[in-house]
């Protein structure tokens, strides 16, 4: 269905990717890509310390929602990554996850998308649609997660990261599923407990 499925977000360094998702939270793809020229041009992990503050990079991202915190994150990771990970974007889960606001999930896309690493990062919709087609029968993402570990195979995993990204986003989406031209209805839990009835 989705021949062609990738990241979707704009960057050209590990940094911006990372403070790409960050913006990401609760916000459209294309509305980040509007905002990131601007605020990847004036600040970078380079940048001197004397050019990027906190109310700076406010101005530059205050269109999306949450903001404020969204600017803290990033100004608080540019931080760290300056300060104990010499310039340069952890390439370890574990070290992701230490810098502010990166949980698993978002550890997870930064490995998959940047370094090609097979994760499966599972975010709210990943879940759904996991639990939608029964490969998981689980009660919170965090569960969905731990299962996805297991269910699929490291060949695929990084695959499938962005196949089911697309897929939720365009296809079987929270509210109004495409039903109707879905290959996958004689699988689907929704399907069989919600449209055939
Ligand atoms: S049948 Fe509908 S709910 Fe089920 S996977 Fe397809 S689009 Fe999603």
């Amino acid at each position: 269905m989705f021949p062609n499925a990738k990241c979707e977000l704009d960057f050209e360094t590990p940094f911006q990717l990372l403070r790409a998702v960050i913006m990401s939270a609760q916000t459209t793809d294309k509305q980040v890509n509007k905002i990131s020229p601007n605020l990847f041009k004036e600040i970078s992990l380079s940048s001197d310390v004397e050019k990027v503050w906190l109310e700076k990079i406010e101005k530059y991202i205050k269109k999306i929602g949450l903001y404020r915190n969204k600017s803290r994150f990033i100004f608080e990771s540019w931080k760290k990554i300056n300060s104990e990970f010499n310039w340069l974007v952890p390439d370890n889960i574990k070290e992701l996850q230490t810098l502010p606001w990166v949980g698993i999930k978002t550890a997870k896309v930064v490995m998959a998308v940047l370094y090609n690493w097979p994760y499966l990062a599972v975010d709210t919709h990943v879940h759904r649609v996991l639990n939608r087609l029964w490969f998981v029968h689980t009660k919170s993402r965090e569960q969905t997660d731990k299962k996805a570990e297991i269910l699929f195979s490291d060949s695929d995993k990084s695959r499938l990261h962005h196949l089911l990204i697309f897929f939720w986003r365009y296809h079987c989406t929270s509210r109004n599923p495409k039903c109707e031209t879905c290959p996958f209805t004689n699988i689907c839990k929704y399907y069989k407990t919600n449209i055939m009835k």
